[in-house]
């Protein structure tokens, strides 16, 4: 298939924002698609290029696209960021670049998807000396091999920036609309592997192949998450009683797969994080019995001088590191307190339920100091369960709630289990807007649009600004960030792809009609940056009309 029929496609999509004519546009699409060719292009309908699981970021900034689109198109460099300030979004400058092209016969060979996909996956491989010219040729190498129009998407979906509206809702409806599948069943197959291209071209060379997926070891399974309770006797309503009550430790969900000796880090973004935790690898090595194995765990960083649990944020200086990782070790060493099982020896334990899951898990692990299962007790009393959170809420974040009888249910929100946390106005939110400064600060984001998620449009809606509870090192982060998110800009502010999740503490929630939300935060301030939650799964709409 030729890159530009697939433009065309994305044009169509981009003149509705009505869910039921993109599903159907997409799925009279894929019909027409091979089914070794389908996966990728899904991803690019989803305004992605690699599956979460793979680790892979394209990491291209807006600067060296600018340079690709004024060598593609024969311009100065200079025309390239003029136009981009007229138009403010790098991909009408690009379609306005190529228009006006100098040298119009370059278009040596029309772009194939198969031959974008091989340069998009050599891109990140591309390291050392001279990397960045030669990043430099290839793009600008796609960019003339397509016109204006195409150009426009290719740069967006380079800077991940495409807003096709496109999200999970509509692929999982179009792939089952396609190909004759229950929308239920669509689903079902992309929470155990996480992956939309792995489900589109089983779907594609049989429907029948999604109807009982099987757990794919190394694909993560999307993982169950937690309703909030904001009590003992609401948590415990919400479970049943008796229930198995444990420490909320503050660090980071790990999926781990295991086979033999090849075992695999999973975040809750379903990130490959394997070579950032070779300690933790060890420990699986050392200590986790079964030979073939999936559990979830909490890895918590502790203080090497005083041996205390240290705050998240210490950890996620280890999710992002990428080199130095023995002296990262050695700065922030890790225990993990292990909490389910979803696979042992080849037996999907995800319909068992999570008292024999948890009693499974037990028997695969040889706890030590440094991996343990995650403290806990089975009570039905309100007495020991406050006892507990009390203890909780001292050195971690609180508790969870789990019902002994529930299964694991991959991807959902649902109440088999909830948490209880000691301050309970906290709310994940998406930034989508990022403000100059002012005076000496020009150069300098200072404040924040936050955002909700609206879960039925797959929109985010604003419901506050954020400017304080900043130290200089999040601040600069923030920065870091928000310039490689930047969609499009005016004198004032950018607006940016909805990537940056981060955890606010409000006073109050009040009704404004200042905001799309229709919702406004009183007092914000930042607790911290999750960089273990994707943008979909920061708190929606639903959730904050119901703290109202
Ligand atoms: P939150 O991040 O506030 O949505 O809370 C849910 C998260 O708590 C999970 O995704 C885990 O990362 C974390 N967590 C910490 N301790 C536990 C535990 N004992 N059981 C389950 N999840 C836990």
């Amino acid at each position: 298939m030729l890159f530009n029929e697939l433009v065309i496609v994305f044009d169509n999509l981009s003149k509705t924002s009505k869910r039921l004519e993109l599903t159907e546009i997409l799925s009279n699409f894929f019909k027409k698609l091979k089914c070794e060719e389908i996966g990728f292009i899904t991803l690019l309908c989803m305004g992605k290029i690699f599956p979460a699981s793979e680790g892979k970021e394209l990491g291209m900034a807006s600067n060296l696209m600018i340079d690709a689109i004024a060598l593609a198109s024969g311009s100065e460099k200079n025309e390239v960021k003029k136009q981009w300030n007229i138009y403010g979004d790098i991909g009408e400058t690009a379609k306005k670049c190529m228009s006006k092209k100098k040298q119009v016969s370059l278009i040596i060979k029309e772009l194939s998807i198969k031959e974008l996909k091989e340069v998009l996956y050599k891109l990140p491989e591309i390291s050392g000396k001279g990397s960045s010219d030669l990043k430099l040729k290839l793009v600008s190498k796609l960019l003339s091999m397509t016109d204006s129009l195409g150009a426009m998407y290719l740069t967006r979906i380079m800077i991940g920036s495409m807003r096709t509206g496109v999200g999970q809702g509509v692929i999982r409806d179009a792939l089952a609309k396609a190909f004759n599948a229950k929308p239920e069943d669509v689903e079902r197959a992309y929470n155990l592997c996480a992956d939309y291209s792995i489900v589109a071209s089983k779907v594609c060379s049989n429907p029948e192949l999604i109807i009982n997926p099987k757990i794919i070891l190394f694909s993560p399974i999307n993982m169950m998450l937690f309703l909030k309770a904001q009590s003992v006797k609401e948590a415990f309503e919400r479970v049943g009683r008796p229930a198995r009550i444990e420490v909320k430790y503050d660090g980071m969900r790990a999926q781990i797969h295991k086979k033999d000796n090849e075992i695999q880090i999973f975040t809750r973004n379903l990130d490959n994080v394997s070579n950032q935790f070779p300690d933790a690898i060890q420990l699986v090595k050392e200590c986790v019995t079964a030979n073939t194995i999936i559990f979830e765990c909490e890895i918590v960083g502790f203080s090497p001088k005083t041996n205390k649990p240290l705050a998240f944020q210490f950890l996620s200086k280890r999710i992002k590191r990428k080199y130095e990782i023995e002296t990262a070790i050695k700065e922030i060493p890790i225990k993990m307190f292990c909490f389910d099982l979803l696979l042992l020896d080849d037996k999907n334990y995800l319909d068992e339920k999570f008292i024999d899951r948890h009693e499974a898990l037990k028997k695969s692990i040889n706890e030590n100091n440094n991996i343990m299962l995650a403290k806990g007790i089975i009570t039905k009393e309100d007495s020991e369960a406050e006892k507990l959170f009390n203890e909780g809420i001292k050195e971690q974040e609180g508790v969870m709630f789990k019902s002994l009888i529930a299964p694991y249910s991959p991807g959902a929100r649902v109440g088999h289990g909830v948490k209880l946390k000691s301050h309970m106005k906290e709310l994940d939110l998406v930034i989508t807007e990022a403000y100059y400064g002012k005076g000496r600060r020009k150069d300098w984001f200072g404040s924040f649009t936050l955002s909700c998620y609206d879960t039925e449009n797959d929109k985010y809606l604003t419901i506050g600004k954020l400017g304080t509870g900043f130290s200089d090192e999040q601040l600069k982060e923030m920065n870091e960030l928000v310039k490689k998110s930047i969609i499009s800009k005016d004198d004032e502010k950018v607006i940016l792809s909805p990537n940056i999740v981060v955890e606010v503490e409000y006073e109050e929630i009040q009704k404004s009609p200042t905001y799309s939300s229709g919702y406004a935060l009183r007092f914000p301030r930042l607790v911290r940056i999750r960089y273990d939650k994707k943008p979909d799964e920061a708190s929606n709409l639903f959730m904050i009309d119901e703290l109202k």
